[in-house]
């Protein structure tokens, strides 16, 4: 029976971070890339603000080298689907459609996924307008007409930012309450480019065929059932994230909204030698270059883990 010394589950970038790191400390780690290897950088375009580039680059462009750069210190892949894990046996039990694996540390990399609208035009549009991180593509709308769709922190977060960018940004919330916490709404209802539109859910994403880009948007009123239209340049559909963790409930401290809990200031699970790292643990920043630095953070741990089990 083989047993790697680090097992690393997913591959955005916090894992590959975690990979770098591990493999340059000659641990020769395996990663188990999942379904969609290199995450959720793989579906978006331009991307401005990952330190070190002058010009724009683009997200699967950075995820493939983030992967070579792996793979040149050693790091094994495999794109299989972890679909179960037994973290009560030591070495952990990794089990894949495929085969099961062994390992003595374990960094969990799965990320998370933004919550879509599953409306008409949102997948066609999306990378053209529509987005799930203002942070990420706000400033692509500078001066321009923008919608944020929620009514939790995320929303209301996203709308204060882009209200600094953009012209106008109008909120368009199901209900007639925000659900965000008050400070965030104080901060929110102080600007004076930002419309609320309560009552309303969204209908269709329209959009120009030729230029692939958003055009307006097809929204009903949710007590009286009138649709209205708005014309519109962008839209950020801010109604939540799931982290991937299905496979880790009941075996590792999650919270309420199903992400990995960790030791303050660090990527300790609550089982010794399984850690955390990036979106999956991160409801808060949820960035390419936090989830890459608790990456590293994850890969010293094990490091230290290992070295204190005396496996190196
Ligand atoms: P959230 O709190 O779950 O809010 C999601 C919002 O989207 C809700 O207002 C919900 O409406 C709306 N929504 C859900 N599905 C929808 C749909 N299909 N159509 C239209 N609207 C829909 O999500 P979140 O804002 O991303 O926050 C997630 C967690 O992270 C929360 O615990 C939050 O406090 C935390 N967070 C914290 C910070 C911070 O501390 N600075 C920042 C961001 C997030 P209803 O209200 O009607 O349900």
């Amino acid at each position: 029976m083989k047993i790697n010394k680090v097992l690393i589950i997913g591959s955005g970038p916090a894992g590959y971070a975690a990979a770098i790191y591990t493999s340059r400390a000659g641990l020769s780690p395996l990663m188990i890339s999942g379904l969609e290897p290199g995450g959720q950088l793989t579906i978006t375009t331009d991307v401005e603000n990952y330190p070190g580039y002058e010009n724009p680059i683009q997200g699967p462009w950075l995820m493939e080298q983030m992967k070579k750069q792996s793979e040149s210190f050693g790091t094994k892949i495999i794109n299989d689907y972890v679909t179960n894990v037994d973290f009560d046996k030591f070495p952990f039990e990794i089990q894949t459609e495929k085969e099961i694996f062994y390992s003595y540390s374990v960094i969990i990399a799965t990320g998370a996924k933004a919550k879509w609208l599953g409306i008409t035009g949102e997948d066609k549009f999306k990378g053209f307008g529509v987005s799930a991180c203002a942070t990420c593509d706000g400033f692509f709308f500078k001066d321009k007409n923008v919608v944020v769709v929620g009514g939790g922190n995320t929303a209301a977060e996203e709308a204060i930012f882009l209200s600094n960018i953009c012209k106008k940004v109008i909120l368009i919330h199901r209900r007639d309450k925000l659900r965000a916490e008050k400070i965030l709404q104080d901060r929110l209802f102080e600007k004076k480019n930002v419309e609320i539109i309560w009552n309303n859910q969204l209908k269709e994403i329209i959009g120009n065929n030729e230029n692939k880009l958003v055009e307006k948007i097809i929204i009903q009123n949710t007590l009286d059932k009138n649709e209205n239209e708005l014309s519109i340049d962008g839209l950020f559909v801010a109604i939540g994230h799931k982290p991937a963790t299905e496979i880790f409930k009941n075996k590792l401290e999650i919270d309420e909204d199903g992400y990995i809990l960790t030791k303050a200031d660090s990527t300790k699970t609550n089982v010794d030698g399984i850690f955390a790292a990036g979106d999956v643990t991160d409801k808060i920043y949820r960035q390419a270059v936090t989830a890459a630095g608790m990456g590293c953070m994850s890969a010293l741990e094990a490091e230290k883990f290992l070295s204190n089990k005396k496996v190196s």
